[in-house]
Formats: C-alpha cells, structure tokens, sequence
C-alpha cells in the first residue's frame, strides 16, 4: 500500500524547512543512527494520529543552475500538483500575500488536489489577525502557525490528514510478484522494461493494474505471475523535474512500497552515485528483496577484473545491504537480462521463506553453544527462544532475559547464523527482542 504524499510549496524563506523538519525530526534522528545509510533532507515518513504519510519540501529540490526564482518555484509547484495528495502551500504571516503567492495560488487552482495555506510566523497571538488577509488567495483552508514554536501545526495536520484518500486494496494475489525498477534518471529502467517485457516467454496481461496514481504491468513467466509496479512512473513524460536526481526519489518511495523485489538499477558507465546509495537504503528499510542490477554493460570498458572490480565497489557503497546479489547487464544488446527474472524469483522465494520453530531454535541454540554472547557489568544476555513472526521479509522475535543486554555486534553474529543456515538469498530480515517475563 502506498503512503499518502504531502508536499510543501511555496515562495524561499516562508519556512518551509523549519515545517519539514518539525515534522520529520525524530525520525531523521533514529535513521541517521544506522551505519551506511544517508538520507536526503527533503523526504521522510511521517505521522500524525497513527495516520503515517511521506513528506515532501519541495523547497530542497534543486532545478537546475540558472534557475531564476519564480521558475524554481513554479517548478516545484508543478511537481507537488504532481505528485502529491494533498498540498501545503506556506506563506508568510509577517509579510502579509506578496505576488509569488499570488503566482503559487494561480497554479494552484487550477489543480483538483486539496490545498491547506499555512500562514507561518505567527509566533505571537497580537500576529494572528494577519491570517486573514489570506484568505484572498481563494483557499478553503488557512491556518495560521508558528513552526518555530508548533502552535497551529496540529490544527494543521488534521486538515491535511482529512483529505487522504481512501485506501485502495491491491488485487493482486499472494503468490504475484510485485517487482518495481528503482534509480537515478538515465541508468536505463524503462530501457529495462522492455527488455524484460520483451522477451520471449514473457506474456504481458492486456490489462494494466491500476492504482492510485500508477500503472502497473502484470505479466507471467514460466508459470510464475509477476506484476511491474509503477510502469507509468517509469515513461518518460518530459517535465522538467523528472531529470532531476531527488525527483527519482519520490517515485522510487512510492514503488517501494508496494514491491516484493526492487531492482536497484545502476549506471555501469557513470558508477555509483550517492543517491543510489539513498534509493537502495529506502528499499532496504523498507524489507524488499533486492537486486543490485549494473545495467549498460556494453558500454563499459572491460577487461577480466571490471566486474570483480565493480562488485567490490557496490559492496563497499552498500555494506548495509550484503545479502543482495549483482547482476551486470544491458539492456540494449539484452546481455544477461533473462536472468533477472529467475533471480527475481528466486530471491522472492527467499523473502516468504517461513522456517518451522523447531528448526529454528535449533540453528539459534547451537548459535548461542558455539558462541555465547558476551556478558554487561555482570549481566549475561540469554536467549530462551525464537520465533518466526513475519514473512516478507522473514522477521524474528527472540524472547530474551533483557533486551537492553543485546550487544549490536552478537545480533549481527545472529544474523549471519541464520543465514548461513537458511541463506535469505537477497532479502533482509529482521531480528525483534522481546523481554520474557
Ligand atoms: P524555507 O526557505 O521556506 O524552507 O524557509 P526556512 O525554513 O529555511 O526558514 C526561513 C527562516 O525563517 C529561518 O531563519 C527560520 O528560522 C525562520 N522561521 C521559520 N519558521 C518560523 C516561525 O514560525 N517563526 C519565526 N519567527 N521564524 C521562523
Ligand atoms: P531511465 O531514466 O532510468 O528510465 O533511463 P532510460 O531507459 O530512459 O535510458 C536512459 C538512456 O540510457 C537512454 O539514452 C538509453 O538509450 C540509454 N541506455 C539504456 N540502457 C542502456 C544500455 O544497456 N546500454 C547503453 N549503452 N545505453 C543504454
């Protein structure tokens, strides 16, 4: 299911990031713990009242050098009416409606999406008359806040969560695999597509999956069903913000979620960037499958340690994510590209992999004989049992004296147990302690 998607226009300096950032805070702070994976500023999941949705500071999205003022608003604008459920559109109190408002409002009506005026800055009661003056820009919705203080975010938060849409339950059944293409403009994934829709005993459904805001393809292959998350997303439809590096990452959040197995796709010629580096750790988070898939092979220079060379390379940009294998193809010459549907398949079996709890208690047991985890001040971590809670990915809940006593390094040591067991070939999974009373 995809998340609802806010995003945050308006003119510079209105307070844009301040919202973002009152918004996102805690959660940037948690995932900034974990080694090897960065976060862009202008994207983060968020929450208010149970109700999860993703944020979006269209304020940090850069166009391009020359971009003039307006242009880099309307820019944004025009991605947010994109992209986005609902719109918050920020505005001044201080300053009172200026003609980059106006500009902001005139787009902005003439989209269908729900649009909430914040008008910021009103830190102080004596301010808050000022609100009214924005009403003329012809919005339902204004709320006077303050970001620097929070007052009126929470007023402001029930208005934006009051218009996300209803959920739509996907139809597609268990057993279909949900695969989506995530990366950078330009590293060929709706090159990828056809190649992979085009081969030979690939027969594509004549009816397209649609949800929300995408097109899916559902297609079979060797008796296995698979659908192509989020197809729409990936034709190019020449707006100016789709070549912009962050953009991908929007759409990249959104096929994410509703995936089994992402395809990482990398530019063999231009290497890895940091923003691969992003697009894999949403993934990874978010306990898809993952295939790393090095795509314009036969535009790169080889000779017979390249490919070693590259591999090393992807495992030392991505050290949060061992478990994903590497395929090197192309999909202009189609080198290799029948291999990515049984990968797919193969690591998607890896992902619903249910192990019995006998079988694993075993492995955890003779885990813990061979190397007993390590004593605190005195305190011994112990392990009573292990339970399989979850597939997609496999999720494990141990049942321990004290969670507080688990070291990161013995976990990791876990891990690695269970995988030298059962192998979690391209899935992540995930350890939970749970304290037995
Ligand atoms: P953006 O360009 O729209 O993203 O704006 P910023 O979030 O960077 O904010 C611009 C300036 O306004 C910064 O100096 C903020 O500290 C300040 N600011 C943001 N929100 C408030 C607020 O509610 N009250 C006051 N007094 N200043 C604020
Ligand atoms: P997307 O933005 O990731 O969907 O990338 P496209 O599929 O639009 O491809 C971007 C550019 O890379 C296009 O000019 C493609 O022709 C080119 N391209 C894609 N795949 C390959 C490949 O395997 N080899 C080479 N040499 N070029 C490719």
């Amino acid at each position: 299911m995809s998340l609802p998607v806010v995003a945050i226009v308006g003119r510079p300096n209105v307070g844009k990031s301040t919202i973002f950032n009152r918004l996102a805070g805690e959660r940037i702070a948690i995932v900034e713990d974990q080694p090897g994976i960065t976060r862009d500023r202008i994207y983060s999941r968020s929450e208010w009242n149970g109700q999860e949705f993703h944020l979006i500071d269209t304020g940090g999205l850069e166009f391009g050098e020359k971009d003039e003022i307006l242009q880099h608003i309307k820019n944004q604008v025009e991605l947010a009416i994109e992209e986005a459920d609902v719109i918050l559109f920020v505005t001044n109190g201080r300053d009172g409606v200026t003609s980059a408002d106006e500009e902001v409002a005139q787009m902005l009506h003439r989209t269908q999406k729900p649009v909430v005026v914040a008008v910021n800055k009103v830190d102080d009661r004596k301010y808050e008359d000022a609100m009214y003056d924005f009403y003329r820009l012809g919005f339902e919705h204004v709320i006077a806040i303050s970001a620097l203080h929070g007052t009126g975010t929470g007023d402001m938060l029930d208005c934006l969560v009051s218009y996300f849409p209803e959920e739509i339950e996907e139809d597609y059944d268990e057993d279909t695999i949900r695969v989506s293409l995530i990366g950078r403009p330009n590293v060929g994934k709706s090159s990828l597509v056809n190649a992979i829709l085009g081969e030979e005993r690939v027969i594509v459904s004549p009816v397209a999956g649609t949800t929300r805001d995408a097109i899916d393809t559902p297609f079979e292959h060797e008796g296995q069903s698979f659908v192509l998350v989020d197809t729409a997303g990936l034709r190019k439809r020449g707006k100016v913000y789709e070549t912009v590096e962050k953009y991908s990452v929007i759409r990249a959040l959104k096929a994410i979620e509703r995936s089994d197995v992402c395809l990482i796709v990398i530019d063999g010629e231009r290497g890895i960037a940091e923003q691969d580096k992003r697009i894999a750790g949403y993934a990874h988070e978010a306990g898809c499958a993952c295939i790393f898939v090095v795509n314009k092979w036969d535009a790169v220079e080889k000779d017979d340690k390249t490919m070693n060379r590259f591999q090393e390379k992807i495992r030392h940009a991505f050290q949060f994510m061992p478990y994903a294998p590497i395929l090197f193809v192309s999909a202009k010459t189609k080198q290799r590209v029948h291999q990515i549907l049984p990968m797919v398949t193969e690591v998607a079996e890896h992902h619903a992999l249910r192990i019995t709890t006998s079988v694993l208690n075993q492995v955890i047991s003779d885990a813990i004989a061979t190397t007993p985890p390590p004593s605190e001040k005195g305190k011994r971590f112990r392990i009573y049992y292990a339970t399989q809670v979850a597939v997609k990915p496999p999720t494990f809940v141990l049942f321990v004296n004290d969670p507080e006593l688990a070291h990161f390094s013995y976990l990791r040591y876990l891990e690695n147990q269970l995988r030298a067991a059962f192998q979690f070939f391209g899935t992540p999974i995930r350890i939970r302690l749970r304290k037995k009373n």
